[in-house]
C-alpha cells in the first residue's frame, strides 16, 4: 500500500492550497482499497463548503479536434486573469486499453509548469460509474484547494459526456470545421447537450471553413433545444495556435453564468446534480456490496453461465441473484 497522510494532514493541505496533499489526496479518492474510502470520506467531510463563486466547465469533442490545446490556451488565458484552474478528465477509454487515448502523451506542457494550474491526469481502471463518482469528489477537493474554475475534459464517446454534463455548470463541445458530424463520432444528443459549440483551429486556411461552419451549426441548432435554462447555445470559434477566440469564450460563459442565475436555472442545476449525485452513490455502492460478496459473485458467474446456455432468462437471473442478496441481508 502507498504511504498515506493522516485525515488532519489531508485536510490542513488542502486548504492552504499544498498541491502535493491535493494530488496525495486525489490519488486517495480515487483508491478502491476499503480503507482508503473510509480515509477519503472522512476528509471530504472534514472540508467546508467553499463560499466564493467556482464555475465548473466540462469540455468535450472528439480525439484531433484539439483539446488539449485548447485547455492549454484557454488555461493560460484564465491564469493571466487571476483565476486559479484545475483540469480533471474523464476517459473511458482509459478502461477499455489500460493505457489511455487523453493521458498517454505529454499533454498541456506550458500549462502544466503554470503555478495557478493543476492537472490532474485520468484515473485508470474501474468502471466508469466509479470513475464519474470519485471525478465528482475530485471536484470539490480541487474547489478546498482555491481553484476558481474546474474544467473537466472527456474524450467524445456518448456516455461519459452524459457523465461530465452531469457534474459541471456549462458545457462545451469542440468541434472542427468541415470534418463532418459522423466523422467526429458527433452524435446528436451530445450536440443537444452542449452549452455552446466551439469550432477549432480557427487559422490560416481554416479560416474560410470554420465561418461556414460557424454559419451551419449556428442554423442547426436553432432547431432544437430550449429548455429552462432559457440559453440559446452559441456558435463559437478559436484557434489554440493563435490564441484567439478565448475571451469571447470565456465572457459567452460569464454571461451564461449571470443570466442563469437571475432566472435561479444555475442554482437549480447544482442542487438537481447533487441530488443525483446522491442517487449514483447509492446505486454504486449497491453494485460494490453485491458485487465484492464472495457468496454473490459465485452465484453471478453461476447465473451468467445460465445466461449464456439459455438456461436461464436474464431477468429472472437478475431476480434470482436479488432474491440472494435480500436474503443475505435480512440474515444479517
Ligand atoms: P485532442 O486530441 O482533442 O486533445 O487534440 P490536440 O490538442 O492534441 O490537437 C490535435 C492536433 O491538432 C495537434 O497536432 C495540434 O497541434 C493541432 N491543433 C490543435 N489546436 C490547433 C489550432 O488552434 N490550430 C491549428 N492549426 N492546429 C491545432
Amino acid at each position: 500500500m502507498k504511504q498515506r497522510l493522516k485525515v488532519n494532514d489531508y485536510v490542513e493541505g488542502i486548504r492552504q492550497g499544498n498541491r502535493v496533499v491535493l494530488a496525495k489526496a486525489l490519488t486517495l479518492i480515487e483508491s478502491d482499497l476499503a480503507a482508503d474510502r473510509v480515509t477519503a470520506g472522512k476528509v471530504l467531510s472534514r472540508l467546508k463548503p467553499v463560499v466564493k463563486d467556482i464555475i465548473r466547465i466540462g469540455i468535450t469533442g472528439a480525439p484531433g479536434v484539439g483539446k488539449s490545446s485548447f485547455i492549454e490556451s484557454f488555461g493560460n488565458f484564465l491564469t493571466q486573469r487571476n483565476k486559479k484552474i484545475a483540469v480533471l478528465t474523464v476517459d473511458p477509454t482509459s478502461q477499455l486499453s489500460k493505457g489511455s487515448i487523453l493521458g498517454d502523451k505529454t499533454r498541456m506542457e506550458q500549462l502544466s509548469k503554470n503555478s495557478q494550474a493543476f492537472i490532474r491526469p485520468s484515473p485508470s481502471g474501474g468502471a466508469l460509474g466509479g470513475t464519474t463518482l470519485r471525478t465528482r469528489e475530485s471536484i470539490l477537493l480541487c474547489e478546498a484547494a482555491g481553484y476558481d474554475v474546474i474544467l473537466v475534459e472527456t474524450v467524445g464517446v456518448g456516455q461519459s459526456e452524459v457523465a461530465v454534463k452531469g457534474m459541471v455548470d456549462f458545457f462545451l463541445l469542440l468541434i472542427l470545421a468541415g470534418a463532418g458530424d459522423a466523422l467526429q463520432g458527433i452524435k446528436r444528443g451530445i450536440m443537444e447537450m452542449a452549452d455552446a459549440l466551439v469550432i477549432t483551429k480557427d487559422d490560416g486556411d481554416n479560416k474560410k471553413k470554420s465561418r461556414d461552419a460557424q454559419a451551419e451549426y449556428q442554423h442547426a441548432l436553432q432547431l432544437f433545444r430550449t429548455d429552462e435554462s432559457g440559453w440559446k447555445p452559441p456558435v463559437l470559434t478559436c484557434s489554440a495556435l493563435e490564441h484567439t477566440g478565448m475571451e469571447e469564450i470565456w465572457e459567452m460563459i460569464l454571461t451564461y453564468k449571470e443570466k442563469t442565475s437571475k432566472n435561479k436555472f444555475w442554482q437549480v442545476n447544482r442542487k438537481k446534480q447533487a441530488v443525483n449525485w446522491f442517487h449514483d452513490y447509492i446505486s454504486q455502492g449497491l453494485m460494490a456490496e453485491i458485487y465484492r460478496s464472495p457468496r454473490l459473485g459465485k452465484l453471478i458467474k453461476k447465473l451468467e453461465k445460465e445466461v449464456i446456455s439459455k438456461k436461464q432468462l436474464p431477468a429472472l437471473a437478475g431476480e434470482k441473484l436479488l432474491a440472494s442478496f435480500k436474503k443475505m441481508l435480512s440474515s444479517k
